[in-house]
């Protein structure tokens, strides 16, 4: 990671850091204030739209667009399931009861340059949501999906089972929920433990029918996060 710059002086591209724990030499550091966040995502912006001019002619962007609706956050997971006064995971625990939808999986993780971009991602997601699995997403795997079309309420009736195309379809949320960055997997674990909470399931997140996976995982940070999920009680596959 700390050859990035190194790499970006070949482009126009401007690396910038917002933690003040991870800086890295040649880097604009912008840092991120949790109590400013508009204010600190304004300047990186500015930075972004003031560099622009330096972009040169060899950049090839693809034509092709996609919608995604992301940032389902644990608390709005909470109050899109239940509404303002009934915020739960219960209405989820009913449908998995119900056989409507027969598991959560959260796939994260990383692209692996051995295998074609993508496709273990998207394979496995599709595979997913097919058997009414509900997909938790992160990371590059969140990009895969948004790329393929996965992440809109209108990819329930195309891609998903009958029973989880119902279920999405009243609640109008996709077959595939982007819960943030790949640091955000805990929010994912956060979510299995109010299911727990919700009652029904079992009594540990062990006995609820949840998985994880990094089908192209490559970071060492991938493995540090499927370890958590293994201790935590999660059946976890890498690819
Ligand atoms: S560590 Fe996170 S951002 Fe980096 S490649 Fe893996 S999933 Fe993507």
């Amino acid at each position: 990671m700390q050859s990035i710059t190194t790499i970006a002086e070949c482009y126009h591209t401007k690396i910038i850091t917002t933690s003040p724990k991870a800086k890295i030499p040649g880097a604009v550091h912008i840092e991120f204030d949790e109590h400013n966040a508009l204010k600190s995502a304004r300047d990186i912006v500015k930075t972004a739209i003031e560099n622009f001019p330096n972009r040169g002619n060899n950049v090839d962007i693809p034509e092709e667009q996609t919608d995604q609706v992301a940032g389902f956050s644990h608390e709005t997971i909470n109050y899109l399931l239940g509404g303002m006064f009934r915020a739960s995971y219960r209405p989820l625990n009913d449908n998995i009861i119900n056989g409507r939808i027969r598991g959560v999986a959260g796939v994260v993780g990383c692209n692996n340059a051995r295998v074609k971009h993508n496709e273990g991602h998207v394979a496995m997601v599709k595979e997913l949501i097919k058997n009414d699995v509900i997909v938790l997403t992160t990371g590059c795997n969140a990009i895969a999906c948004a790329e393929a079309g996965l992440m809109t309420p209108e990819a329930a009736s195309k891609y998903a089972g009958e029973g989880l195309a119902s279920v999405c379809e009243t609640v109008g949320i996709p077959p595939v929920l982007h819960v943030g960055s790949c640091v955000d997997n805990s929010r994912i674990l956060i979510a299995a433990t109010a299911m727990v909470k919700d009652g029904g399931l079992g009594d540990d997140i062990s006995d609820l029918p949840v998985a994880g996976a990094a089908p192209e995982w490559m970071s060492e940070k991938a493995i540090s996060i499927g370890q958590y999920f293994v201790a935590s009680g999660v059946f976890t596959v890498f690819g």
